[in-house]
């Protein structure tokens, strides 16, 4: 038996959002999952791009870089820095934003993940920035377990390296800082 396709380009073979729901259960789920997208290559202060950092007992600062001495978070430096919503609406905002063809309107977004409408238009200004600029989307693509999934943990080495040199070569150090423009050039050297 051959699985029925959908017409025309439209057609999109991706994770549902029902999926994306089971996925992400929780605020832990959405933080492991930023942590892996921003530091693929393990945990990267946000202030100035060390790699030189441990866990510390901070309660909104769980790490801390050793280099620049400041504690930090999976926020800092990033799309997330200064939010106070639950890392889960940003995941489905995202998911919505690079699912969608021409974009996501902050009315829907609104509705869709219950925040309110001028919340929901600066979220979607940060993930454009973040997104469409440098981040590892080209526009809408298929959104399919290699982004959503988490599966790392079931993944080979090689696949492991391949994936992170993939997105690596599309990221500049840290991650996916907030844009390139009014931050550029403000990190320190060391
Ligand atoms: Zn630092």
């Amino acid at each position: 038996m051959t699985s029925p396709k959908a017409p025309g380009k439209a057609f999109r073979k991706g994770i549902t959002l029902m999926e994306l729901a089971e996925m992400f259960p929780d605020e832990e789920s959405a933080q492991r999952w930023f942590e892996e997208r921003f530091w693929p290559n393990g945990r990267c202060c946000g202030h100035c791009g060390s790699t030189n950092t441990k866990e510390a007992s901070h309660a909104k600062m769980p790490y801390w870089c050793t280099d620049c001495r400041s504690y930090f978070s999976i926020k800092t430096g990033t799309l997330l820095e200064y939010t106070q919503l639950p890392l889960r609406k940003w995941v489905f905002a995202i998911y919505l934003h690079v699912t969608s063809l021409k974009g996501i309107s902050s009315m829907k977004l609104h509705r869709d993940i219950g925040v309110a409408q001028k919340t929901a238009w600066h979220m979607l200004q940060r993930i454009r920035k973040a997104f469409d600029d440098s981040g590892p989307f080209d526009g809408p693509v298929d959104v399919d377990e290699s982004y959503f999934g988490g599966k790392r943990a079931n993944m080979s080495n090689a696949q492991r390296k391949e994936q992170t040199r993939t997105r690596h070569r599309r990221q500049d150090g840290c991650g996916w800082h907030q844009g390139s423009g009014h931050q550029s050039g403000t990190r320190p050297s060391r």
